[in-house]
């Protein structure tokens, strides 16, 4: 066991970086490295792999090596070390030698806690590389971008193999590698090249909760585009293209609509490039549009859009560039302009001459891009699934969930359709009943089915939404078709029943597609944020380092939500460890202070609990969830009297949003679910959640139970369930 007990590494994440909680597998991760074990950690980009080495790094007693290969990236790293006030240093060939010189007597002298090393850095002879890190007594290394060492990975790089010796040099020194992608052979391979020792392997999921996925149809996607920009005038965001000559294009006429926008590709030289990248991180450019050259040593942590003008050539390329949105945490959207026509071209670059194997699997791939982009389900779920993880079937953050399903009466469609079937003699085909039904003057309708009275009742619906009905009422087995060539619609019991109006067709509907994700209601103040961006832009011009590099944008927008009055609230606020608060806390406070004054607004600080004492008063009081006024609204109509059917029609909303209301009160035990849910019906609902073992998604427990169970049904067993079960 550690000899750091939870409580202070927790209270070490706080002071030295200002975090409350660790994310994912970081406490773990952290507890073995400190134990002196070697680990491999794979987390997505933006998880926070770096704390893992960071924060042991300033527990440990000696300095931490970091081996890492992007070498932009590394000076960003120092940066926001500093900024922390812990002194870490690089060595690279940006430098003179001089510099390095100078670096290395720093570290000999143990001044220097983490030192981030190129891998070029270590010489040929790495006999004199070892005897200069023996001489520092490292506590620690880290190898980032692990994958770097593997043939398998897709970054391979040779002088990563100058690594294989450490573990020898220094058996007794923990080492810890880190990527964020390894299949499992690549794993395998990372930890036999590294020669790790009995190594904990942590995998993180993929998922990343804040980007919302949204993929458009491509339409006007120039006017879509700047529209979107327009709209979120206070975020930054990067456009991805496909071809050099578009990002041009495109950024030009973003900057003509005056935006402040650049385009980014690799026919540029190198001096421009990273000129467009630095000004891009100091929130001189608000967009970039690029080809997929750039971002790969971006660290920008406030891209607030990723935009795909294009379909991307992959569902790997497409899901890393997205992951470049929202590393803070904060909602992010990611959004694909999806057209066949993309597909097309692409497929012609995917063949790759005298490759066979190397074309088919690059096909493969865009044929999957293609499945995804047209998929009528949740995005979400499908991109866990490509990357080998499971997730319910409904996230709530994808234009498919987000489009928000509804429940319809569709038997009155349905008994047309059937006695469509039934006045043709039951002999026709999809094709042939829904031309007839919707009156079509074709030769093909025998002359003497025009004459019949249900010839053109079918008008009010257009081809392709028949075309659905009769996928779905074959799906529920309302109707049957022959096995045949020609698969011919027929008639079964059931459908004689919905005929006859003994039973009825309900079904669930998509309304509206959501265009992109809705603006959510902002309980801060947007002057204040504000002023507070410009006095972080103010002492990031001054210290000469990116403006998130100061405080991150989560930071502000608590700092408006909560507006603390003094050093101890401050310390509340994520992001503010000790040392951030000396040296800038009175600045950030002083203007807080000004505007609560002027607006006459009190400190909010006592709703901002540290999560974890937050959740030890929940267990111990259980309060209540609370429910919403228009969840209330419906309640007093409920308690009125009124029918379920009687309070939607008032209030113009879906019964299936009624019930989700009610269901919410099942929740807090205020209604009884008997009064909605037959007992028996009550156990079968519960026995597949408890099957499944999950209470967030209806949509997967509802297949698994047979029709005559409505959403509303499932809503209320679950609230019921968990409340029950806690
Ligand atoms: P990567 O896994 O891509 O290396 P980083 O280590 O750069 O990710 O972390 C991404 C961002 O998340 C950084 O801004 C970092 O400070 C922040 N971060 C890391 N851990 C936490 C945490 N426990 N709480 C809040 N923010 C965190
Ligand atoms: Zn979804």
């Amino acid at each position: 066991m550690s000899n750091y007990s939870k409580e202070k590494l927790h209270h070490a994440l706080k002071h030295f970086f200002g975090y409350d909680e660790f994310r994912l597998t970081q406490l773990p991760i952290i507890e073995s490295v400190l134990d002196g074990e070697d680990a491999l950690a794979i987390m997505p980009t933006g998880a926070g792999k770096s704390i893992c080495y960071q924060l042991p790094a300033m527990l440990l007693p000696g300095i931490t090596i970091v081996v890492s290969p992007l070498i932009a990236l590394m000076k960003d790293q120092v940066d926001a070390l500093q900024a922390n006030g812990i002194n870490g240093a690089f060595l690279n060939s940006s430098q003179s030698t001089d510099e390095q010189r100078r670096i290395i007597q720093e570290a000999q002298r143990g001044n220097i806690k983490l030192l981030y090393i190129a891998p070029e850095r270590i010489p040929a002879n790495s006999e004199a590389f070892f005897d200069f890190l023996r001489k520092l007594n490292p506590s620690l290394f880290a190898i980032d971008e692990a994958h770097c060492i593997s043939s398998w990975g897709h970054d391979f790089r040779p002088e990563y193999l100058k690594l294989a010796v450490l573990k020898k040099q220094f058996p007794g020194t923990p080492v810890i590698a880190l990527t964020a992608s390894a299949d499992k052979v690549t794993q395998k391979d990372i930890v036999e090249k590294l020669a790790l020792s009995h190594p904990k392997i942590y995998i993180s999921s993929f998922n990343r909760p804040n980007i919302h996925y949204f993929i458009q149809p491509k339409r006007d996607a120039f006017r879509h585009i700047l529209e979107y920009v327009k709209k979120h005038k206070d975020d930054s965001g990067i456009i991805y293209a496909l071809s050099r000559a578009s990002t041009e294009d495109i950024a030009g006429r973003l900057h003509e609509a005056g935006i402040k926008a650049a385009h980014y590709h690799a026919g540029m030289d190198a001096g421009e490039r990273s000129r467009v990248q630095e000004a891009f991180q100091r929130d001189e450019y608000r967009v970039i549009v690029a080809t997929i050259a750039f971002g790969m040593g971006i660290d920008k942590s406030n891209v607030r859009f990723v935009i795909h003008h294009d379909v991307s050539k992959n569902i790997e390329g497409y899901y890393q560039e997205t992951g470049r949105a929202g590393r803070d945490g904060l909602k992010s959207d990611a959004i694909l302009y999806y057209s066949f026509g993309d597909i097309m071209k692409l497929r012609k670059f995917a063949q790759i001459e005298d490759n066979p194997q190397q074309s088919a699997i690059s096909q493969k791939k865009l044929q999957l891009m293609q499945e995804y982009c047209e998929h009528e389900g949740c995005r979400r779920q499908y991109l866990m699934q490509y990357f080998g993880e499971q997730f319910p079937a409904y996230c709530g953050s994808c234009d498919y969930c987000l489009s928000s399903l509804e429940e319809k009466d569709a038997t009155v469609s349905a008994q047309k359709l059937l006695s469509a079937i039934v006045r043709t003699g039951e002999r026709y085909g999809a094709g042939y009943i829904i031309d007839f039904l919707r009156g079509s003057a074709s030769e093909k309708i025998n002359p003497a089915h025009k004459d019949l009275k249900t010839y053109g009742i079918g008008k009010d619906l257009k081809r392709e939404e028949w075309q659905w009905m009769v996928q779905q009422l074959l799906y529920h087995r309302f109707m049957d078709k022959t096995d045949d060539q020609y698969a011919t619609l027929k008639l079964n019991e059931k459908s004689w029943k919905i005929l006859k109006g003994e039973s009825q067709l309900k079904l669930v509907m998509k309304k509206e597609k959501v265009e992109t994700a809705q603006e959510e209601e902002l309980e801060y103040d947007r002057e204040l944020l504000k002023q507070l961006k410009s006095l972080r832009l103010d002492m990031a011009d001054r210290e000469h380092v990116p403006a998130y590099n100061i405080v991150a944008d989560t930071s502000l927008v608590e700092l408006a939500i909560y507006l603390p009055e003094n050093f101890e609230e401050l310390k509340h606020i994520t992001g503010f460890g000790d040392y951030k608060i000396s040296r800038y806390g009175a600045n950030f406070l002083k203007v807080i202070q000004q505007y609560a004054k002027e607006h006459n607004l009190p400190s909010r600080i006592q709703f901002k609990a540290p999560k974890r004492e937050k959740r030890e008063k929940t267990t111990k009081t259980s309060s209540k969830p609370a429910t919403s006024s228009t969840q209330n609204a419906t309640l007093s109509m409920y308690r009125d009297g009124l029918s379920i059917t009687e309070i939607a029609a008032q209030r113009k909303l879906s019964t299936i949003t009624i019930e989700g209301h009610l269901a919410a009160f099942i929740g807090t035990g205020d209604l009884d679910i008997s009064r909605f849910v037959s007992n028996s019906k009550l156990e079968q609902i519960l026995s597949v959640i408890k099957s499944t073992g999950q209470t967030a998604a209806i949509k997967p427990i509802k297949d698994l139970l047979s029709d005559e169970f409505s959403y509303g049904e499932i809503r209320m067993a679950m609230e019921h369930f968990k409340r029950v079960n806690g």
